[in-house]
């Protein structure tokens, strides 16, 4: 047991069963990658971030489910699911106790040449996201695509959850200099898509929505399982477009995602929207599997 991260190597990740050690624990400070990794040179490669709460991983099955997505999308080796779940509990295992972790999931295409994926598994603690849970500022910013991407430029891989996140991080970057913590990604024909690492879901009454996935954004895990929850309560849930000032003008507005879990807008641009902390932190522990 370490209070520092964990690092588990998976070099059996596309199966077959040759590798005598499919997964084992490494040096987590220790160079582990070529410079000619192709998810290093090209950002070519797919990646899941799991939420352990207590110890007990949330969604895990949804989010390799979503890797073994991703990579057919991107026409990478199939990812055997089975031994990333050991590695996966290896490396919650070998972490120290903490309330919350942070658990990457990674597969790149490999040395280039190689025809070899590289896959890690890496656990860290999680930050603290105990302000943004509370209320973050958005602002809304353009992403320079269609809602129609996915039809139209399937090649854009919208929807992938790859390993290039340099223009999300670049928004997130903006929206500070915008004076806000985060973004809502806007489509050129002026729909409200998601955040760069999280799920736009939105009140209208009892009615909650979210951007249907055929608009370009990632599959959430965490809005499934938000939707679980509000359905058991009688709410209606499903996909529909809407605008920025539909979003703006709603009963309330949160972006969901696997390790900060629920994060109520406060503001989308200038606009102020309406809070439930009630429904937050109801949603908060669902979401971490109280
Ligand atoms: N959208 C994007 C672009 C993301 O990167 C993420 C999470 O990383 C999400 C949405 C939220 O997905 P999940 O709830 O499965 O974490």
């Amino acid at each position: 047991m370490s209070a520092q991260p964990v690092l588990v190597l998976v070099p059996g990740v596309a199966g077959g069963g040759t590798h005598a050690m499919p997964y084992a624990v490494a040096e987590e400070a220790a160079a582990q990658l070529t410079v000619i990794d192709l998810g290093v040179t090209r950002g070519d490669g797919v990646f899941e971030t799991v939420g352990v709460f207590d110890g007990a991983p949330q969604n895990l099955g949804p989010h390799l489910q979503r890797l073994a997505r991703s990579a057919e999308m991107l026409e990478l080796p199939a990812p055997d699911l089975d031994i990333l779940e050991e590695a996966f509990a290896l490396a919650v295992h070998e972490h120290a106790d903490v309330p919350e972790l942070s658990v990457r999931v990674v597969m790149t295409r490999g040395n280039e040449g190689s025809g070899r994926p590289s896959a890690w598994i890496h656990a860290r603690e999680s930050v603290d996201w105990s302000r943004e849970r509370a209320g973050i500022r958005v602002a809304a910013l353009s992403r320079g695509l269609p809602s129609t991407v996915v039809a139209d430029a399937p090649w854009l891989l919208a929807g992938a959850k790859t390993l290039s996140y340099a223009g999300n991080m670049a928004a997130v970057r903006e929206a500070k200099r915008r004076g806000a913590d985060d973004v809502l990604f806007v489509s050129t024909d002026g729909y409200a898509l998601e955040g760069p690492t999280s799920t736009l879901l939105v009140r209208h009454g009892e009615a909650f929505s979210t951007t249907p996935v055929s608009a370009g954004v990632l599959q959430g895990t965490s809005v499934a399982s938000a939707f679980a929850l509000l359905a058991a309560e009688g709410a209606s849930t499903g996909e529909r477009l809407m605008t920025p000032a539909e979003v703006a003008a709603s009963d309330g507005a949160w972006l969901l995602s696997s390790t900060r879990l629920v994060a109520p807008i406060t503001h989308l641009d200038a606009q102020e929207l309406p809070q439930d902390p009630e429904l937050t932190a109801r949603l908060l522990d669902h979401l971490r599997g109280r």
